[in-house]
């Protein structure tokens, strides 16, 4: 049911300083990153949505129900992006994850350092431009989705938990030809806390 009708998407202010992932993510990355490439799509979806059968809806509805193609393609990294950047959290500020976090991923991974392997190594083999998802079925499965361009596992029923961004705008200016070095670092400025929050009761 839709209980809101959109006039306009907005760029979501970030929760934290833009140098306050430093040094895992630079200031000049987030803020590019945030202040660029994000409010580009959010300005897209604004250019592409009046007009067009999916006005008024959330971006969530999107993204479940439009064509490949533009649309889809731009509410896509909106939804992606307000996941990518939420969820992050000065090292400063880190805390350990949650024991009902904590106990699904030791129950589908086995341990927490082989999730953080496997979706770093799924990351790693995302070939070009894509995401990889930690995402959860409806019967409370949890599983690690590769998507390509700004695809979202929502699209097809799943729930997404934490999200890895793999385009080269997220790493290539820190890191350069070791985007290794990117993907195992996101996980000291990771905000378990939010993480968690977006498990399904
Ligand atoms: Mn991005």
């Amino acid at each position: 049911m839709i209980t809101a009708k959109i006039a306009a998407y907005t760029l979501p202010v970030l929760p934290y300083p833009a140098d306050a992932l430093e040094p895992v993510i630079s200031e000049e990355t987030l803020t590019n990153h945030h202040g660029k490439h994000f409010a580009a799509y959010v300005n897209n979806l604004n250019k592409l949505i009046p007009g067009s059968e999916y006005e008024g809806l959330l971006v969530e509805e999107i993204v479940q129900q439009a064509a490949d193609g533009p649309i889809y393609n731009n509410a896509g990294q909106v939804m992606n992006h307000r996941l990518y950047f939420e969820q992050f959290v000065p090292v400063s500020q880190y805390k350990a994850p949650g024991r009902r976090l904590l106990n699904a991923i030791n129950y589908t991974f086995g341990s927490m350092e082989i999730f953080k392997k496997q979706m770093v190594d799924a990351a790693m083999n995302v070939f070009g431009s894509g995401w990889v998802w930690l995402a959860v079925d409806t019967e409370g499965r949890m599983q690690i989705v590769k998507e390509a361009g700004g695809g979202n596992p929502w699209r097809r029923g799943l729930t997404p938990l934490l999200g890895i961004d793999c385009w080269e705008h997220s790493w290539y200016l820190d890191y350069a030809f070791d985007k290794a070095a990117h993907y195992n670092g996101l996980w000291e400025v990771m905000n378990w806390e939010v993480v968690e929050n977006r498990l399904p009761l």
